[in-house]
């Protein structure tokens, strides 16, 4: 079995069934995408839509494509034909060209509200005031080719276990308080995508249904410039 494929079998048999692995392959090359795809990951997560549409086209057409990356709305047509589910919207602009985009191809895109509660300063998403806000404006009634799933985010990039499992825990309140208020009766609304490799079992036990998973799989990232 390749390497992939032992890591692959690995991370999943620990995990609960009502949890998803996503394998992140951005960075990494369409025949380790292959590799995993033959071990049966069916979800993968880029971040850069030039490289999320490139491999989308190169690759089995039953691949689950995730976008989990800052998205622009000028790029939003190209994945709008395909994508199965954006984790990285932070307005309200980007979820009226999403709407927009996925009329065109007659499709509903699922989304994920990504929301800020990491100390970093350079992390994209909206507070917890900011998305209540937005919500409270009626939005997802208002956009019938946007369903919005539930919520994303990321802990601190730090050592500290108890502060990133607290940083979970506060996107996981976040969900159920955004839940409680906009979406009671809407089961669509049932997805908190939190975890990487280093910090997903964690994630996990503080309530985690997606993980975002990439160098525990594909091995370490060469970025070139
Ligand atoms: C790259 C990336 C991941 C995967 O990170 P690993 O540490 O390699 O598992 C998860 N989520 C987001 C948003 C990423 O950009």
């Amino acid at each position: 079995m390749s390497v992939i494929a032992e890591a692959i079998n690995e991370i999943k048999q620990g995990l609960p069934p009502h949890v998803e692995l996503i394998a992140i392959s951005k960075t990494h090359p369409a025949a380790f995408i292959e590799e995993a795809y033959a071990a049966g990951q069916r979800h993968f997560g880029e971040n850069k839509v030039q490289e999320l549409s490139d491999k989308a086209a190169a690759l089995p057409a039953d691949i689950k494509w995730h976008m989990i990356g800052h998205l622009q709305t000028n790029k939003v047509k190209y994945i709008a034909p395909f994508v199965h589910l954006i984790h990285s919207v932070d307005s309200e602009r980007l979820l009226e060209t999403i709407n927009k985009e996925a009329a065109k191809h007659n499709r509903t895109v699922s989304c994920l509200m990504q929301v800020h509660i990491a100390q970093e300063e350079t992390k994209f998403g909206l507070t917890a005031n900011e998305l209540h806000q937005l919500l409270a404006t009626g939005i997802a009634q208002r956009l019938p080719n946007v369903k919005i799933c539930g919520i994303m985010g990321m802990a601190t990039y730090t050592d500290d276990q108890e502060q990133i499992r607290s940083e979970f825990a506060t996107i996981k309140r976040i969900f159920d308080q955004t839940k409680h208020d906009f979406f009671p009766n809407d089961n669509n609304f049932c997805h908190i995508s939190m975890g990487m490799s280093g910090d997903y079992h964690i994630a996990i036990q503080e309530g985690a249904t997606l993980i975002r998973v990439g160098s525990s799989i594909f091995g370490k990232r060469y970025y070139q410039k």
